[in-house]
């Protein structure tokens, strides 16, 4: 028998519903999970009590929709705890738009309500009853847990023409709880692909991020494709199926793809820069020209930009987000070479991309060489960007040391000195950064007033020696970050 360790705000629900006489059980997603050893993200109770009668019980709760659910405020700091669904007990009404159920209708029994549920995993409760944890487990969910199967309750045509946003899900959950799909389910998904269609297009989205952030990514991918339903929301990918490269490419267009968003997948890169590795070669098949070794693929980044944007926006991906994916995909091919490139076509670079966005696009280069069979995510050029891109930042963000960060400036050494413009000005404020970079302490106000006073005094010919001391100095501290970046990035 488990050990089950219920969190006590989860206990008190159904204490309160017990001792109000009504039947109550937890179940779905939280059930599946504990009995996987994962953290549930929420916690469902399904029960007999109608949803006013759980209103009385439970004042400080929200009913906001005609589904049945009450969702009860908690005192937890854990937001998986913070609101507990609970939802009265349902069967499914008729779907006619292959969405919603036309009408919602309460069931008597706990078992119709886990048979509305969509997988057998997803369809066991647990009763605590007489502080005995019993599982009810009507189709067998369990046995698929320990078999690692996503399989429908019920008939499986049925079930995905009820919802079809269950393909999508069946997939998600194949991908986050690494599962297999069972064969009879796995054929009622090809078969019934076409009514994702019905579905709208933010949840078809929701599922397809989900899968997209498991380690399981691409796999996700080519289950999608296997079973139509990339098909039907982002069919040019397919575009890319066995389109062969040339002599710099041992895999197809689609397969350098998935194995782009595998390899950012399993580095856990953000949701970003696995969407622009699974798009960024997206407009090859349409710009490819010649045949074998000598195939080229002009332009290619430039129309698969417009057919990211255009997938992303069908999608409803908020506009940031699609920004940023376009941005990664418009210059993944960006050419870099220490000796040739210049400082300022790596700042062009970077203004183009975003600063917030250029080490992610040398993530997505990474991608890019692992998904095409490289042995090497990050060869010595690649580290050599890195560090100029550093570098640059660094430079351009004026974190670096200069007359700026001086707590006086040009005009109060002509105030104190009562001397006009000239360079007696500026070779005073560098001896005076030599100093304070020596010694940042002396970057006070006060201090610096007095030293001008006395440098002022001195001949120019002996300043003139002091201010070359002082930018060798200077010069000498921006070698040694230069340095220091190198370093970190082994160039
Ligand atoms: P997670 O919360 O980890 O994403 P979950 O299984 O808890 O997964 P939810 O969307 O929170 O999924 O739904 C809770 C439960 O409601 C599910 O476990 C399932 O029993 C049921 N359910 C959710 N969506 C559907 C659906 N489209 N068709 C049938 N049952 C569903
Ligand atoms: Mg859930």
């Amino acid at each position: 028998m488990k050990k089950i360790n219920l969190p006590s705000e989860v206990y008190d629900v159904i204490s309160k519903l017990h001792r109000a006489n009504f039947n109550a059980y937890i179940v779905g997603g939280c059930i599946r999970d504990i009995l996987l050893n994962r953290k549930p993200k929420d916690w469902d109770i399904t029960t007999n009590a109608k949803p006013e009668e759980i209103i009385q019980l439970f004042p400080d709760s929200i009913y906001e929709n005609s589904w049945g659910t009450v969702r009860v405020k908690t005192e937890s700091e854990d937001p998986s705890l913070k609101i507990i669904e609970v939802t009265t007990f349902r069967k499914e009404g008729k779907y006619t738009d292959k969405r919603h159920p036309d009408t919602i209708t309460f069931a008597s029994t706990l078992e119709e309500d886990l048979s509305r549920r969509d997988f057998t995993i997803n369809a066991i409760a647990l009763d605590i009853k007489n502080q005995k944890y019993i599982f009810i487990d009507p189709f067998l969910g369990k046995e698929d847990i320990r078999k690692k199967i996503i399989r429908t309750v019920g008939d499986p045509d049925k079930r995905f023409q009820e919802d079809a946003l269950r393909l999508m899900r069946a997939v998600r959950f194949a991908c986050e709880l690494n599962f297999q799909i069972e064969p009879r389910t796995l054929q009622a998904i090809s078969r019934n692909a076409h009514l994702l269609r019905f579905i709208a297009k933010e949840r078809i989205r929701d599922e397809f991020i989900k899968i997209i952030n498991t380690p399981e990514a691409a796999r996700g991918i080519l289950l999608l494709q296997k079973t139509n339903l990339l098909h039907e929301f982002i069919p040019e990918l397919e575009e890319g199926i066995g389109v062969t490269q040339n002599k710099h490419h041992i895999y197809t267009v689609w397969e350098h793809s998935w194995r782009a968003l595998d390899y950012a997948a399993k580095k856990n890169y953000n949701l970003a820069i696995r969407l622009a590795a699974l798009f960024h070669d997206i407009g090859k098949p349409r710009t490819k020209q010649g045949e074998g070794k000598e195939s080229t693929f002009y332009g290619h980044e430039i129309v698969g930009t417009k057919m990211t944007a255009a997938i992303l926006h069908r999608l409803k991906f908020p506009k940031q987000f699609t920004d940023k994916v376009i941005k990664l995909v418009r210059h993944h091919y960006f050419v870099y070479d220490p000796e040739i490139t210049t400082d300022s076509s790596v700042r062009r670079l970077i203004m183009k991309v975003g600063k917030e966005n250029i080490f992610d696009l040398a993530k997505l280069r990474e991608a890019d060489r692992i998904g095409s069979g490289c042995p090497k995510a990050v060869p010595f050029r690649l580290r050599h960007f890195l560090f100029r891109v550093e570098k640059i930042l660094q430079e351009m963000s004026g974190a670096q040391p200069s007359l700026k960060m001086l707590a006086v400036n040009g005009n109060d050494v002509m105030k104190i000195l009562n001397i006009p413009p000239g360079p007696k000005v500026g070779i005073i404020l560098n001896i005076l950064l030599g100093e304070v970079l020596e010694d940042l302490s002396k970057n006070n106000k006060e201090y610096l007033q007095q030293r001008i006073k006395e440098l002022g005094k001195l001949p120019l010919l002996e300043l003139q020696k002091f201010s070359h001391k002082a930018e060798k100095k200077y010069r000498q501290l921006l070698l040694q970050e230069e340095e220091k970046i190198k370093k970190k990035y082994h160039v």
